[in-house]
């Protein structure tokens, strides 16, 4: 891939944890979204490099997990804002293409609205997070075996 990256964005592969969490928070205030930091062990106790988000347009939450890189953490972020801030038909895709769909959406809503960029390995990670949906609705609904 390997674009080549204009100097006027933001990169939050070099930005520091203030700036971005500043800057995700006020991504959150603007579409009425509850941004909450997971620690380690709340839900099923495995909040490593996972988000989660809940709701609707207009409202919502977002629970961000526990990140080592700051850069997962961003792009993260952004591909659950999409999630609550757009809403899409998804009768006719599976949950794998979808959360692919979310990913190409929250690129693009972050490098069009919000002149954020997000390195090749961030990006090349997340496609992998979608991936690992591959066959989940025939495991999920038709019993499928591996
Ligand atoms: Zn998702």
């Amino acid at each position: 891939m390997s674009l080549k990256q204009p100097n006027n964005y933001l990169k939050p592969r070099y930005m520091s944890p203030e700036q971005v969490r500043g800057m995700m928070m006020k991504l959150s205030e603007k579409h009425g979204i509850k941004l909450h930091y997971l620690n380690g062990n709340e839900g099923d106790g495995d909040n490593a490099n996972r988000s989660f988000c809940a709701g609707c347009i207009g409202s919502g939450d977002i629970y961000l997990g526990v990140y080592e890189d700051i850069e997962l953490e961003v792009i993260s972020f952004f591909h659950e804002l999409v999630h609550v801030i757009f809403d899409f038909d998804r009768s006719v895709i599976s949950t794998m293409q979808y959360e692919l769909y979310v990913t190409f959406k929250a690129l693009e809503y972050a490098e069009k609205e919000c002149k954020v960029l997000f390195s090749d390995d961030a990006i090349k990670w997340m496609l992998e997070q979608c991936l690992t949906y591959h066959r989940w609705d025939e495991r999920e609904v038709r019993g499928y075996k591996f």
